[in-house]
């Protein structure tokens, strides 16, 4: 089949070529914007550089080099894991949160308003399980909310919620921050 009779192929093409060319703002690269967004949904066992290697799918020299960029500007600060004197915890600075009120993805959530609210979700679950085959068929991370997870556990005596994998109690906020870990429910 020609690249020209896939419609939805050359549709997807436009919006991500879209996406990105208007990815610059605030003297931020298209990387810098979504190390940023990555930070803000991440929860602590995955703000960390490998996390965000996994999450970019770009090398660990471009993702090092992305981020002493951001802490060069006081948009994030590196902090050491708590227990593992090694281990970096990459946060957002308050001026890292400040900057995101100016995110140019924000203004693509302005060409939804005219979809009523269920063709939104419509769209976004018919783009969640093809961006979740994809991923799966590439051994890609999904990067799900902990909350959707096959190891989330409800605990009364450890947190409100607990991980079964990593062992640790959970927050009401970590339950729905992203995690590298990660795995779909089956
Ligand atoms: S339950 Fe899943 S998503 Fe949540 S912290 Fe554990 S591995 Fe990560």
């Amino acid at each position: 089949m020609h690249v020209m009779d896939m419609p939805l192929l050359s549709l997807l093409e436009r919006l991500a070529r879209l996406v990105h060319s208007e990815s610059h703002a605030a003297g931020l690269k298209p990387v810098q914007w979504d190390i940023l967004r990555f930070l803000a949904q991440a929860n602590r066992f995955s703000r960390t550089p490998s996390g965000l290697t996994a999450y970019l799918g770009q090398t660990k020299g471009t993702v090092s080099q992305s981020l002493k960029a951001l802490e060069d500007k006081g948009l994030v600060e590196k902090h050491p894991q708590p227990g593992d004197k090694r281990g970096v915890d990459v946060r957002l600075s308050t001026a890292g949160r400040a900057m995101l009120t100016q995110d140019p993805l924000a203004a693509f959530m302005g060409g939804l308003d005219g979809f009523g609210l269920e063709d939104r979700q419509t769209l976004e679950a018919l783009l969640s399980r093809y961006l979740t085959g994809l991923l799966t068929a590439r051994q890609g991370r999904m990067f799900g909310e902990c909350r959707q997870c096959r190891f989330f556990q409800a605990s009364a005596s450890q947190g409100p919620y607990f991980c079964g994998l990593l062992k640790q109690a959970l927050s009401e906020e970590d339950s729905r921050d992203r995690c590298v870990e990660f795995e779909l429910i089956c």
